[in-house]
């Protein structure tokens, strides 16, 4: 673990349930039961058409690499170098992460490579969901 703490995300009764899936191991996305519209980061009403007959689901964890850029310079609780990245996940939404388990360069970093999801614990309150490059992928 790097050294140092970093900036933790603050559960609130919008995010709770989110964060209770990735304590439990699970990513938890939102889901409008008028449109079927997935989206993230969770709120209490659909952002496409405002409906409040939204529903959680547990997410597939698999996406994509769509974004990301390194960063050299050390942060508190990040080891430079590392990556910040956008995700797009299998159901639509995009969600910004890291990416591990692979080395922090371009190289291994290829945009629209299978990412899938790993579970940080970080406090007791507090396990982030970090993405590292799918398996068995080709
Ligand atoms: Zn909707």
């Amino acid at each position: 673990m790097a050294e140092g703490t970093r900036p933790l995300p603050v559960p609130t009764p919008e995010t709770r349930h989110f964060w209770e899936g990735t304590s439990a191991g699970e990513l938890r996305l939102q889901r409008c039961d008028d449109c079927r519209h997935t989206y993230f980061p969770p709120r209490p009403f659909c952002p496409k058409c405002a409906s409040r007959k939204v529903s959680w689901f547990r997410a597939s964890g698999r996406g994509v690499l769509w974004s990301y850029v390194i960063h050299h310079r050390p942060a508190p609780g990040f080891q430079a170098p590392y990556s910040i990245a956008v995700v797009k996940l299998e159901e639509g939404p995009q969600l910004m992460t890291n990416i591990v388990g692979c080395a922090q360069t371009p190289e291994a970093l290829q945009l629209d490579m299978q990412v899938e999801v790993t579970f940080s614990p970080i406090s007791d309150q507090i396990t982030l969901p970090l993405f590292k490059p799918a398996e068995a992928q080709s």
